[in-house]
């Protein structure tokens, strides 16, 4: 290993730029703003937890729990992994603390990184971030839609267009074993075909056979029998109740009866939010009701949905659409000479104070590398102070982009940008 080698980051994360955060800090505030409206408030949740919260929710079969977990033994011997999602380790603290004692439902929403030990490519890490919500304490179908809604509203705030939303009903503990068992029979005479996966998916988890992205298993599975021709009445009457409320909200959406969704602890509702702009990896969001996975973790019945969103294909959706916004100083301030540079200190100071960005020259640049510096750091505005300004009390202002200059008093300088 070279010594240029020896500091390199891992496989699968990133490094992010201050501009590339500056995106990232309006999606973020655009979450809290839209979530807000909503009732949602965030809960920063411990990104370490013990694995079992993982493996018991998530589920042994699934593609999180089988292959990306980050997990590690601590110092004591303890199992610990790193969080590949936000729900159970929410669904963790609401029942530890007794949170289902308060009103319901119960609104919550968090951000931040999650990891899984996947293949890194386009639009896929190791070390990825995700904004989620939680509301848990209602099976009203109303709750899907609103949150359905708020995430719309999110994308529309966020300027994107040409997202799909598409919607299913995976069904509850009453209807699924139906629809297990024709999914068995489906695939009965086809088990050698599929991939060494789904073969065990078979076994202990047809329905995952549904979510596997091998192309010979994708071909198997035309013509599987669809998950809400299984549906009983109640779980029938709620997806309709949704679908009806989201055509009262006027949110398109398809139906996708192939949505299974990779975690297990879904019931009912499952929906996601796809783009064709992202190539492959197509989803920027999705979710789902989880109303039993409270009681798993020992708290009383408390029905839930939530969803998460995948900031970095946001991001990336951003940057495609040129609706990003480049951050650039207001003011450069370029001084000429000892008295003029404590001038500019001053006046950029006053600046400062008032939340305007201003930069300033330093140790004695020539006022050409100066204006090269404002330039390059595209400043609006840049003010000149020199000898002769300082003598006759008045300083040079030009605009960079339209070319437009004048000049202002020193007395006046300070609600020039009023
Ligand atoms: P995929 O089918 O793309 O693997 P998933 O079903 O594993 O997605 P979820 O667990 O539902 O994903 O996570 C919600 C969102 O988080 C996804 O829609 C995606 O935008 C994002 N996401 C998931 N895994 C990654 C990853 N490794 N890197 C970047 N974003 C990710
Ligand atoms: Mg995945």
């Amino acid at each position: 290993m070279s010594s240029a080698e020896r500091y390199n980051a891992l496989k699968g994360v990133q490094d992010i730029y201050p501009r590339e955060v500056f995106i990232w800090q309006k999606i973020e505030n655009t979450a809290k703003d839209v979530f807000s409206a909503y009732g949602f408030q965030e809960l920063r949740a411990p990104i370490i937890e013990t694995t079992d919260i993982f493996v018991r929710s998530i589920g042994e079969t699934t593609d999180i729990v089988e292959k990306e977990m980050y997990t590690f033994p601590d110092k004591a011997g303890r199992s610990i992994t790193l969080r590949p999602e936000g729900t159970a380790p929410l669904v963790r603290c609401y029942v530890q603390n007794h949170l289902y004692n308060l009103p319901s439902p119960q609104k919550f929403f968090y951000s931040g990184p999650m990891f899984r030990y996947e293949r890194p490519q386009k639009g896929r890490f190791r070390q990825f971030y995700q904004i989620g919500v939680e509301a848990l304490g209602s099976s009203d179908p109303k709750l899907d839609a609103e949150i359905i809604s708020m995430l719309r509203l999110f994308f529309e705030r966020l300027g994107l267009e040409g997202l799909h939303f598409e919607v299913n009903s995976i069904g509850c503990e009453k209807c699924r074993p139906d629809y297990k068992n024709a999914l068995l029979n489906f695939f009965s005479d086809k088990i050698n075909r599929l991939c060494p996966d789904c073969k065990r998916r078979f076994e202990y988890n047809p329905l995952r056979i549904l979510d596997c992205k091998v192309d010979e298993c994708i071909t198997l599975r035309t013509g599987a029998p669809k998950v809400i021709e299984f549906l009983c009445n109640e779980c029938r009457d709620h997806f309709n109740a949704l679908l009806y409320l989201l055509s009262l909200l006027n949110i398109s959406y398809d139906i996708n009866p192939d949505m299974v969704r990779g975690l297990d602890y879904y019931t009912r509702t499952t929906f996601e939010v796809t783009t064709k702009q992202l190539g492959a990896q197509n989803a920027v969001a999705a979710g789902g009701r989880y109303d039993k996975l409270v009681e798993e973790f020992g708290g009383p019945p408390t029905p839930a949905i939530g969803f998460a969103i995948g900031m970095e294909r946001v991001v990336e959706l951003l940057q495609l659409s040129n609706k990003e916004e480049i951050p650039h100083p207001k003011v450069f301030i370029a001084a000429i000479g000892a008295s003029a540079e404590k001038e500019a200190l001053i006046i950029a100071t006053r600046f400062r104070e008032d939340g305007i960005w201003v930069e300033i020259g330093y140790a004695g640049n020539s006022l050409k590398s100066q204006m090269r510096r404002a330039d390059r750091l595209s400043a609006d505005y840049v003010l000149i102070i020199g000898d002769d300004e300082i003598s006759s009390g008045k300083l040079k202002w030009k605009h960079l982009s339209d070319r437009t200059q004048g000049e202002i008093l020193f007395s006046e300088v300070h609600d020039f940008f009023k």
